[in-house]
């Protein structure tokens, strides 16, 4: 078992990110692979179930954590070909190392997570573990005030909380060009 850090990311939330993972998953799983999936409990939307589910209602079988020290421990006991973890912005940097131990011990880690913040900043660990990953695929959405691909999340309001989780009520996928009328219009 050869071990792999393969990061699916998106300047913009609605690219298709945790639809991607699912699939990528399901292939591992159709292939005899066994895996398992990680959420940071604050990304659990639209369910109160055990999953993760798609902006479009794909869903699959997740534990919910904040602990990267968990998901290394559920790894030790259970040895899961495949770790796939989706919204890997929302942990903190001992996710970095973490992914690194689980592909030094012969994972295949896939990662899920949004690159900038609504604020146009690199978001959380993400610099981190693009500069690490062994792949990369860059997702799009569409631009819903122009219909280009979308490469920023838009914050509808601006920002009360210093990380705001939520879909369509409060962030919209946009082009860069609406992404920057829409922040001159505040
Ligand atoms: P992500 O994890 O990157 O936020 P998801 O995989 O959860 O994305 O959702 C992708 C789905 O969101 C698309 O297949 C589409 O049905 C839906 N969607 C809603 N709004 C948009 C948009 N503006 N651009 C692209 N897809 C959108
Ligand atoms: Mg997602
Ligand atoms: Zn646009």
């Amino acid at each position: 078992n050869y071990g792999w850090i393969d990061v699916i990311t998106s300047g913009s939330m609605y690219a298709g990110k945790t639809t991607e993972l699912i699939r990528r998953v399901r292939t591992y799983i159709l292939a005899k692979r066994t895996a398992a999936v990680f959420q940071p409990r604050m990304a659990k939307r639209y369910t109160e179930d055990e999953v993760i589910v798609s902006h479009d209602g794909l869903r699959f079988e997740a534990i919910h954590t904040d602990s990267p020290l968990e998901i290394l421990w559920y790894a030790e006991i259970h040895k899961p070909n495949v770790i796939a973890i989706d919204e890997a912005q929302f942990y903190d940097e001992m996710l970095v190392s973490t992914v690194q131990e689980l592909a030094n011990r012969g994972h295949y880690v896939i990662i899920a997570g949004l690159s900038q913040t609504s604020e146009g900043k690199p978001f959380g660990c993400m610099p981190q573990l693009l500069a690490l990953a062994d792949s990369i695929t860059c997702l799009y959405g569409v631009c819903v005030v122009c219909g280009e691909p979308a490469t920023k999340p838009f914050a509808l309001q601006a920002k009360t909380e210093d990380v705001m989780v939520g879909g369509g009520d409060r962030y919209e996928a946009r082009c860069r060009k609406c992404w920057l009328e829409g922040r001159r219009q505040r």
